[in-house]
């Protein structure tokens, strides 16, 4: 299943690597995210690339991200937690909320990043050190 990652192979460097942990996906938002979280070294499992935020304002609803492709991916029990890693601001906090909500009928835990990142901000601009201890002190989500 394609994670939306940028790649020139039907799957990307990240998927093809037998040593990532399958029972834990990461949702962000585009795939420079991906870069960051990957220069903490914090995270093992695979990613899932949204490709942008909810953003009523600019028209953009859950229908043009990729959470269909998501739920597809979830669906065979392979994956124990989703971690969503949307930007600190706004739109990353309703796509946020609109996953968790969507996940709550399903065998799965839902845990979000520890606050402590720049608010307002993009994630690719927090630094390794901050979006490491954001992936460690993660919570999960009550849902
Ligand atoms: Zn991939």
């Amino acid at each position: 299943m394609d994670c939306g990652n940028v790649s020139d192979q039907e799957r990307c460097n990240i998927c093809r690597d037998p040593r990532r942990n399958r029972s834990l996906l990461c949702v962000v938002e585009e795939a420079k995210d991906v870069v960051a979280i990957e220069r903490t070294r914090e995270f093992r499992g695979l990613y899932h690339v949204l490709g942008g935020a909810i953003s009523p304002i600019d028209g953009i609803g859950p229908e043009d991200l990729r959470v269909r492709e998501l739920l597809q991916r979830l669906a065979d029990g392979t994956v124990d937690e989703v971690i969503i890693a949307t930007d600190p601001n706004l739109e990353g906090e309703a796509t946020a909320t609109y996953l968790s909500r969507l996940m709550r009928t399903l065998e799965v835990r839902v845990s979000r990043l520890a606050s402590g990142l720049p608010v307002g901000g993009d994630l690719e601009y927090a630094d390794e050190v901050t979006l490491g201890r954001a992936f460690e002190g993660r919570r999960l989500v009550e849902h």
